[in-house]
């Protein structure tokens, strides 16, 4: 029995009964799996599948959440082998330490520790990296003579022959020296 393929409109030749039962269901007919699969299409660009496939993904982890973490456990549990890991640890071990030696990877590295010992102030943690900040600029703008004179590091023999000669002094300095 003839019909036309409802993407290219070649007339072809088809069984009958499968001819009759398509179009008492309003269903298209199609030459083959080719011309199927091109006249189901919907027409949408590659950008508007992959965002479709990213919003679809987000929503399937939120819905099975649970399911998915217990396979994952399943198969780290099954497959995991302890000395095997530790052993090719070991192996990159020496990249490992190349990795942290990278001047990018120190500034982060920097930064990162410097967060997490703030962390552990709470809602302080900005106030306490504010005031390490000031106490470094602070430190930054006086010189290290000006520090040790403010510690008593200075002028050390003059000032134990002046304490000699006038017993214990109750300068400024007198707890710091040493
Ligand atoms: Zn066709």
């Amino acid at each position: 029995m003839k019909y036309r393929c409802a993407h290219c409109g070649k007339a072809n030749n088809g069984w009958a009964g499968h001819v009759n039962r398509a179009r008492a269901r309003g269903l298209k007919l199609y030459c083959d799996r080719k011309c199927s699969g091109l006249g189901r299409r919907l027409g949408k660009t590659k950008t508007q599948l992959k965002e479709e496939k990213r919003l679809y993904d987000i929503a399937y982890r939120a819905k099975n959440l649970e399911a998915i973490k217990a396979k994952k456990r399943a198969h780290f549990q099954k497959t995991y082998d302890r000395k095997a890991a530790a052993q090719y640890r070991k192996q990159r071990m020496h990249l490992h330490v190349e990795y942290c030696r990278r001047p990018e990877y120190k500034a982060w590295k920097r930064e990162y520790d410097r967060r997490y010992r703030a962390s552990e102030f709470g809602e302080f943690a900005e106030a306490y990296m504010l005031t390490l900040d000031l106490n470094r600029e602070i430190k930054g703008r006086k010189t290290n003579a000006e520090i040790k004179y403010e510690n008593g590091c200075t002028n050390k023999s003059q000032r134990r022959e002046r304490e000699a000669r006038q017993g214990p002094s109750r300068n400024r300095h007198s707890t710091a020296n040493g």
